[in-house]
C-alpha cells in the first residue's frame, strides 16, 4: 500500500518527430530499465507535430522497439486534429485550461467510433497491437468510452487518482504528473511530450531516476489491477485534493497578477505545466 510506483510515458510519436529528443528520453529510460507507453499517433494530420521531413523507417523501428520488450504502446487518438466544439470533456476540470479542443468530445458515437477504428487499423496493419488508448488533449467524454469499449479496448492512460481504477468496463491507469516528482504513495505516470523534452528536463528525469525509487511499466500496472475498498476511497480524495489545489493556485495567480507586489510565498506561485506541482510529500 505505501509503495509508490512511476510510469513514463511518450506522447506524439509519429513519424514526424523530434527523432533526437525521441531517442535521446528513450535511451535515458532504458538505461534505467524503465519500460516506457508510446503514444502513437496513426495518421498525424497536426502540423504542429512534423518536426522533421517522414522517417521512412519509423513503423520498422516501432516493431523493433516493441518486439524487443523495450516499449509498451497506446493508440494516442487517430490523427491528433483537435477542434472546438460544444461537448463536455470529461478532464476539462482537471487537465489545463486548453481541453476545449478535442479529436473526440462532443462528436457522435459513430464518428468517435470510425476515428477510433480507422486509428487501430492502421496500427494492426503495421503490426502494432494495443488495446491501450489515450486522447491528444486529455479529451474525451463518455461516448468516446463506450466506443473504446466496443472497438476492443481495455485501459486507459488517463484519469486524476491515486491508483488505478476501472470505469466502463475499461481499466485506467492514471496520469497526474508532467515532470518526474517524489510521491508519497500511488501510481503515478509522468508525461513526457517527445517534442518539448529540453536537455534540463533530461537532467530531471536522469536525476529522479537515480533516486531509490520504483518504476512500472502501463502493462504491467494493467496486469496486475486490483480494486480494493481502501483504493476506492483514496482515489475520490485524491481528485478532490488535486482540483482543491488547482483552485488555490489559479486564486494565488489571480492575486500575484492583480497585485504584483503581494507577498505570498514564493512556493505557492502557479506553474506554466498545466499540472500539479505542489502535492508531492
Ligand atoms: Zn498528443
Amino acid at each position: 500500500m505505501n509503495e509508490t510506483r512511476y510510469i513514463f510515458r511518450m506522447d506524439d510519436i509519429t513519424p514526424t518527430m523530434d527523432w533526437d529528443r525521441f531517442w535521446s528520453a528513450l535511451n535515458l529510460l532504458n538505461r534505467h530499465r524503465v519500460k516506457p507507453l508510446l503514444g502513437i499517433v496513426p495518421q498525424n494530420g497536426d502540423p504542429n507535430l512534423n518536426c522533421r521531413e517522414p522517417h521512412p523507417q519509423f513503423w520498422d523501428i516501432m516493431r523493433t522497439l516493441g518486439g524487443r520488450g523495450l516499449v509498451d504502446f497506446a493508440q494516442h487518438g487517430y490523427q491528433h486534429t483537435l477542434s472546438p466544439k460544444p461537448g463536455r470533456a470529461l478532464l476539462k476540470a482537471t487537465h489545463g485550461s486548453t481541453v476545449d479542443r478535442s479529436e473526440f468530445a462532443g462528436y457522435s458515437y459513430p464518428e468517435q467510433l470510425s476515428r477510433i477504428m480507422k486509428g487501430r487499423d492502421i496500427l494492426l496493419e503495421q503490426g502494432i497491437d494495443t488495446t491501450y488508448f489515450f486522447a491528444p488533449n486529455h479529451s474525451f467524454d463518455n461516448t468516446t468510452l463506450r466506443a473504446l469499449r466496443a472497438a476492443g479496448f481495455t485501459a486507459i492512460s488517463d484519469g486524476i487518482a491515486l491508483y488505478p481504477f476501472k470505469s466502463f468496463g475499461l481499466t485506467f491507469i492514471p496520469q497526474q504528473l508532467w515532470t518526474p516528482r517524489r510521491m508519497l504513495t500511488g501510481v503515478f505516470t509522468i508525461c513526457l511530450h517527445t517534442n518539448e523534452l529540453r536537455p534540463s528536463n533530461l537532467t530531471t528525469i536522469r536525476q529522479f531516476l537515480r533516486m531509490p525509487i520504483t518504476c512500472s511499466s502501463f502493462q504491467a500496472e494493467v496486469d496486475t489491477f486490483k480494486s480494493s475498498p481502501l483504493r476506492k476511497v483514496c482515489n475520490p480524495l485524491f481528485k478532490h485534493a488535486y482540483s482543491g489545489m488547482r483552485t488555490l493556485r489559479r486564486t494565488v495567480s489571480s492575486y500575484r497578477e492583480a497585485s504584483p507586489q503581494s507577498h505570498f510565498p514564493h512556493n505557492l506561485s502557479p506553474t506554466s505545466e498545466g499540472g500539479p506541482s505542489n502535492m508531492q510529500e
